[in-house]
């Protein structure tokens, strides 16, 4: 019996044993292992990548001495916890190892984001310091440096110390915590802010190069673009504790200013309506449009009185916003718009990295450098690829009023002579008068007209009757001087504005074509040809400057050289 029970209670122990076994095993390990300790075998710190744990205060209001009771979860030093976690601890074991006394520094780079951060110092059971950065509190910022918070640390020889730091965010929980050495904590401050620096004086420069478009070609674009520019880097440089830093202003005060992430979509809308020209072309995108805009302004308004509030609603805004200028920009694609394919490349960019930074934030996506500046790193990508859109405007503008330019020449010339044709005359005589009036300058007028031009269609064909009005008219222009409106006023009369000329030089001036086209001898078609002009001249009255008046009196002397025999100029008898 008694050996009976002897090898019952060996197999009831190893039953237990083995249930204990198998209960340990289904446990997490992170339970039962030992919480990681950081080593530091030298003066050489740099630790980026460690592992740490955590621990979230529900109740926002537990004190330190049961928070050092609380298990801490096994977690990398940085992570996202979205809203649920305001109040956060973490809690990071160091031993150094070496004979001396180490000084160490504690980054928390994403510490602006915070309403406050705590750190308490723990040696052998022993809270040695604890200090609080309130960031509303101006005495204790002096643990910033631009947005990180930077602690300096004491470890002593061959003693085991733990930190506890406490995060209290203002909504989102995200962050980092990183141990350098004096030297090693001055480079990484210095590179982490080049970057920084980097991208808000490329955005300076594109900022200042818009605003110069703007006022040299007045294009509401520019302007618009400028803005929203201004919008997203003053974002960039508030959300990275750059306009803190130059302000010296952190904390709840801040908070108003990311009413700048609402004014940048206000302006890209206005940027889209403008490049696209949705008013005239699209009133069905226009007033989709228009509608958000509306709303995201309202929202601006509101944010101005109740920042909280509006920022609530304006991430709902901020998607609302992207579904309808995504789905107007696909219209656009669809119908072949030029700019469409840039636009959706460039604003595409920004949702999807946008997009990224809110899974991070809402503690839905890991940290990575990506996902932590999502949205610096879309505002920036997409700063650049509407910049291309910018130029590629400009050049089709360019190039409109090139095409205007040409078109404006050829509706003022004719087609025959490439002289003007009697509507230009008629507008460009006008201008000169005006500033002959301006002057007190004398102006005439002649007109010259071809003698028995139905003979020469007649007898050689129209074809060298054309060319007898091209012969005439190089022959007029060739011989008037270059301030001299030179037209052809109809079939085969020309007319002549002459800028500064009294009478009687207007008449020499005719003399002198008259002459040469007398003794010019055409070769058309096998056939030599001579022809005559008359020629009517017309001062231009110098109280009136009536041009009419002026070219009936030319016409009128025109009828007194034909009724004279032709081949002569008359001068109209006052
Ligand atoms: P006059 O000496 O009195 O001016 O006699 P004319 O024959 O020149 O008379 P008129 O000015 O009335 O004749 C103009 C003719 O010019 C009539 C028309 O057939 C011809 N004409 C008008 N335009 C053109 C043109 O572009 N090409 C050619 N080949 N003939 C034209
Ligand atoms: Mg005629
Ligand atoms: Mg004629």
């Amino acid at each position: 019996i008694t050996k009976a029970i002897i090898v019952a209670s060996i197999h009831f122990n190893t039953l237990i044993f083995c249930l204990i076994v198998l209960l340990m095993s289904l446990y997490s390990p992170a339970t039962f292992a030992a919480f990681p300790t950081q080593i530091i075998e030298n003066e050489d710190v740099q630790l980026e990548q460690f592992e740490m744990g955590y621990f979230i205060d529900k109740s926002q209001t537990m004190s330190f001495e049961s928070i050092k009771q609380q298990e801490f979860k096994l977690t990398p030093n940085a992570l996202s916890l979205g809203t649920e976690a305001k109040t956060t601890w973490s809690k990071i074991a160091l031993h150094n190892t070496t004979k001396s006394a180490l000084k160490i520094y504690l980054h928390h780079p994403y510490a602006y984001h915070n309403r406050a951060v705590e750190l308490y110092e723990v040696v052998d059971e022993q809270l040695v310091n604890h200090r609080v950065l309130n960031m509303d509190d101006r005495d204790t910022q002096q643990w910033m440096y631009r947005g990180s918070a930077v602690f300096e640390i004491t470890l002593f020889p061959d003693k085991q110390t733990t930190l506890f730091v406490k995060g209290v965010a203002f909504s989102h929980q995200w962050f980092a915590l990183n141990l350098y050495s004096e030297e090693n904590s001055k480079r990484a401050l210095l590179g982490q802010y080049t970057n920084i620096a980097l991208a808000v004086g490329m955005i300076l420069a594109l900022i200042i190069y818009n605003f110069l478009l703007f006022f040299s070609s007045r294009l509401r674009e520019h302007f618009y673009y400028a803005c929203y520019l201004v919008a997203g880097g003053f974002w960039i440089a508030l959300s990275y504790g750059l306009l803190a830093d130059l302000f010296n202003v952190y904390g709840s005060i801040t908070l108003k200013w990311h009413l700048s992430l609402v004014a940048m979509p206000i302006f890209l809308l206005l940027f889209m309506i403008n490049i696209f020209e949705t008013q005239k072309k699209y009133p069905i995108e226009h007033w989709a449009l228009l509608s958000i805009l509306t709303l995201l302004i309202v929202d601006f308004i509101y944010g101005l009185f109740d920042i909280v509030t509006a920022l609530q609603y304006s991430s709902t805004l901020a998607a609302i916003m992207m579904a309808v200028s995504l789905c107007v920009t696909f219209s656009m694609l669809i119908r072949k718009q030029p700019i469409a394919p840039f636009f959706l490349l460039g604003h595409g960019l920004f949702v999807f990295f946008s997009a990224l930074a809110v899974f991070f934030y809402k503690g839905k996506a890991e940290f990575s450098y990506i996902n932590s500046h999502g949205v610096g790193i879309g505002i920036l990508l997409e700063a650049l690829v509407l910049s291309l859109i910018v130029a590629y405007r400009i050049r089709i503008l360019e190039n409109l009023k090139a095409t205007q330019a040409d078109l404006q020449v050829l509706a003022s010339t004719d087609p025959l002579t490439q002289l003007f044709n009697r509507r230009h005359f008629s507008h460009a005589a006008n201008q000169l008068l005006k500033q002959a009036k301006l002057a007190q300058q004398p102006s005439s007028v002649a007109i010259i007209d071809i003698d028995h031009f139905k003979n020469i269609n007649d007898t050689y064909g129209h074809a060298s009757g054309d060319e007898s009005i091209k012969h005439a008219a190089n022959m007029i222009k060739g011989l008037s001087r270059h301030q001299d409106l030179v037209a052809r006023y109809g079939g085969e009369e020309f007319i002549i504005l002459m800028p500064n000329t009294v009478a009687n030089d207007a008449y020499k001036l005719t003399e002198r074509i008259r002459i040469a086209l007398e003794s010019a001898t055409l070769a058309s078609n096998e056939n030599h040809l001579n022809f005559t002009i008359s020629a009517g001249v017309a001062e231009i009255d110098s109280q009136t400057f009536n041009l009419k008046e002026a070219i009936n009196n030319a016409d009128k002397a025109l009828y007194k050289a034909k009724d004279n025999g032709r081949n002569q100029s008359q001068l109209a008898s006052d």
